[in-house]
């Protein structure tokens, strides 16, 4: 770790601090408290203010089982409401305080414990990253039977909320997945193996229960053969239709994904070049050769023509970068929802429609996966700057949710944001959570406040605006009266975007709004390796300066831990948005040196030693550093 300069501490983090648990980081200042108070979603701030609060009193970032037990003891002896957070690239506020309390990081549990060749299986930490995980089963010749497109995502947050993703057709729900989970509660640790009832409630249980410390999970064999396809139809019903059969093959494919007419176009615009021609496509993976045969023999049946396969590769790629859109925005808002398989069509064509009536772009994919429900998201990009439009484009997205929901559809994950659709919830999954929070969280300490009983400010009255039978009415309402609707909220479009835009857009400010807020650049930073401080990450940097740039405060220490950098541009190469990162760096430097100095000592020390630390060269080594100075490639750093 380097020891850099801190603000000091007080009140309950100076208690905590006191008290000298091993492997326990305690963080309080200002500025990096400000790092938890969101997720991946940058809900409009007018709406945060009022309903929740979001800063938390304290956060802890413990690198053991054991301290991670010792700090729920310290939270429930006081009360204090305990939110887990792995990299917060969720949506849906699940990882943020609605009340205050004390988040806790399981991002530093973040080891490969065990890799067993012969059982395949694997068994790691909680916080540990799918990316990281994949590369070390590689070294067995194994792989991942699922993960999330966020591959720098932690494995217990997508166990805690989601477990849809790359591969599910061929894998199942993460839930078929794993295997056993250790879990952390306020009354200490306990193991929940497959196929005991609890660990069933522990998927989708979004914090409520106890930190995930450890995950057992069944892995399979690198196969060869394996490939994706890509079909164009002239119709939407014609692709359903034939990816009903694909999704009724045997073997399964591993993946399988419906993309839209628009999102094809954007997918153009963002390559720069006409590689997707107009119309409804599938993009279909095989697993092995077995499956690549069988998705063949049925392609032939069928007589489906086939797009060439550099074009299906090209897609395949993109599919890992699903925000790189939000730099079109720039922002993206949309509505994740569980669509059963028989109103599909419906769904689909009723989303399209709707956002035509609202003056939205609909960017819509569907990933199918096994059992009766797929997994449908309808994306539109926004304008973030343009606070007035942004809200509006906010409101209308719920009104989407809402109006798939009443054809049958549920939200993908609650969090808070979801929460006005509690309801559509099913009854068993609830009741199975609660019984299991009874018995393991009997305090409530564990991320209270949220879908169970959300509560927030005004004297817990958020709870009943954001509440089925609060907003979830309301909504419902407007998306019965969506034609009258529709016009009123096209006249407000067109009103806020060319009247209440701002006239000079800041290019830092642009450049944060660009960003996805996803992490991802977190988890290969060295300098955050170094210091555990997000401040000194892609997507602190971009928070500081949209701080600054509101009027906001921050403190000498904070800009100064921004100058941490090794500009070794593994931010850039993993970067969701694509963002170029580093001239906004030396920008964001500028501005901070003019009104805070620089500290020209602290960052010759901190290259000196994050040059020869193991976690630097473990990075360099996998190549994730290609800008490294050891790789001859620049990337040296100034002071
Ligand atoms: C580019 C991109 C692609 C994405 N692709 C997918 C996808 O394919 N499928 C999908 O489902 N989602 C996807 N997501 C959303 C998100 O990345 C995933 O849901 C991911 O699994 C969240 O993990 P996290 O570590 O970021 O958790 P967080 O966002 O930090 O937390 C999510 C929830 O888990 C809880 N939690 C976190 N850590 C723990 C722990 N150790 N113990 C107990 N509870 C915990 C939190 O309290 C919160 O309720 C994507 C997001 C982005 C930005
Ligand atoms: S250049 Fe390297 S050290 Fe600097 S923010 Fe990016 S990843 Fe971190
Ligand atoms: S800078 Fe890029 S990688 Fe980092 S949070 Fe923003 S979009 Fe994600």
């Amino acid at each position: 770790m380097f020891d850099a300069k801190t603000e000091p501490h007080t009140g309950l983090a100076l208690e905590l601090e006191s008290m000298r648990i091993p492997d326990l980081r305690v963080v309080a200042g200002k500025g990096e408290l400000e790092l938890y108070c969101r997720d991946q979603a940058d809900v409009p701030q007018m709406l945060k203010d009022v309903l929740i609060r979001y800063v938390p009193d304290l956060v802890v970032q413990p690198c053991t089982p054991e301290a991670t037990v010792e700090a729920l003891g310290f939270a429930k002896a006081r009360g204090l409401p305990v939110i887990p957070r792995g990299s917060g690239s969720s949506p849906f506020g699940g990882s943020i305080p609605v009340n205050g309390g004390m988040v806790l990081d399981a991002g530093n549990l973040d080891r490969v414990l065990s890799v067993d060749k012969e059982k395949k299986l694997v068994k790691v930490q909680g916080g540990c990253r799918w990316a990281d995980v994949d590369h070390a089963l590689s070294a067995h010749g194994l792989r991942l039977l699922s993960c999330p497109s966020s591959r720098f995502s932690t494995v217990a947050g997508w166990i805690s909320g989601g477990g849809l993703g790359v591969g599910s057709l061929g894998g199942g729900h993460l839930s078929e997945i794993v295997t056993s989970v250790r879990l952390a509660t306020p009354a200490g640790l306990i193991t929940l193996r497959s196929p005991q009832e609890e660990l069933k409630a522990v998927f989708g249980s979004e914090g409520q229960l106890g930190i995930i410390v450890e995950a057992t999970l069944k892995v399979k064999e690198k196969g060869t053969g394996a490939r994706p396809h890509l079909l164009l139809f002239k119709d939407l019903d014609a692709a359903v239709e034939t990816a009903e059969r694909l999704r009724r093959l045997s073997p399964l494919p591993e993946d399988l994904i419906y993309f839209s007419p628009g999102k094809l176009r954007y997918a153009n615009k963002l390559l720069h070049g006409d590689h997707f021609g107009d119309g409804h496509a599938l993009l279909v993976t095989s697993a092995d050769e077995g499956s690549e045969k069988a998705v063949s023999d049925l392609m032939a049946s069928l007589g489906v023509n086939e797009e060439k396969e550099y074009q299906a590769r090209l897609l395949w790629h993109e599919r890992y970068f699903p925000m790189k859109l939000r730099r079109l925005g720039p922002g993206m808002l949309g509505a994740e929802v569980l669509a059963p398989m028989g109103r599909l069509k419906d769904i689909l064509h009723r989303a399209e429609e709707l956002c035509q009536e609202f003056d939205l772009d609909p960017l819509l994919e569907v990933h199918f996966v096994r059992g009766n429900e797929s997994l449908l998201l309808c994306y539109y990009l926004t304008d973030q700057v343009n606070q007035s439009a942004y809200t509006l484009d906010a409101a209308k997205s719920m009104v989407v949710t809402s109006s798939l929901i009443g054809l049958g559809a549920r939200p993908y994950s609650l969090g808070v944001w979801n929460n006005s659709f509690a309801d559509s919830w099913p009854a068993e999954e609830m009741e199975r959570l609660r019984k299991a929070k009874e018995r393991y969280d009997p305090s409530n300490i564990m991320n209270p406040g949220k879908y169970f009983a959300l509560k927030g400010r005004l004297f817990g009255g958020a709870g009943m605006i954001f509440s089925p039978a609060g907003s979830g009415a309301a909504f419902g309402l407007m998306a019965k009266l969506h034609s009258p609707l529709g016009a009123a909220f096209r006249s407000l479009s067109s009103l806020s975007k060319k009247a209440m835009g701002p006239r000079e857009r800041d290019p830092l400010v642009q450049m944060a709004n660009q960003c996805a807020m996803c992490g991802a650049c977190v988890s290969v930073c060295p300098a955050y390796a170094l210091t555990r401080d997000e401040r000194v990450t892609a997507r602190g940097k971009l928070l500081t300066a949209k701080t600054l740039a509101e009027g906001g405060e921050i403190t000498r220490e904070h800009a100064h831990r921004t100058f941490l950098c090794m500009r070794c541009k593994a931010c850039e190469q993993v970067c969701q948005s694509k963002l170029e990162l580093i001239p906004a760096y030396e920008d964001l430097e500028a501005r901070l040196e003019k009104a805070y100095g620089k500290d020209a000592a602290e960052i010759e020390r901190f290259v000196r030693v994050a040059e020869v630390s193991p976690r630097y060269e473990e990075m360099v080594a996998r190549g994730l550093v290609l800008g490294a100075p050891k790789n001859a490639m620049g990337g040296e750093r100034r002071v």
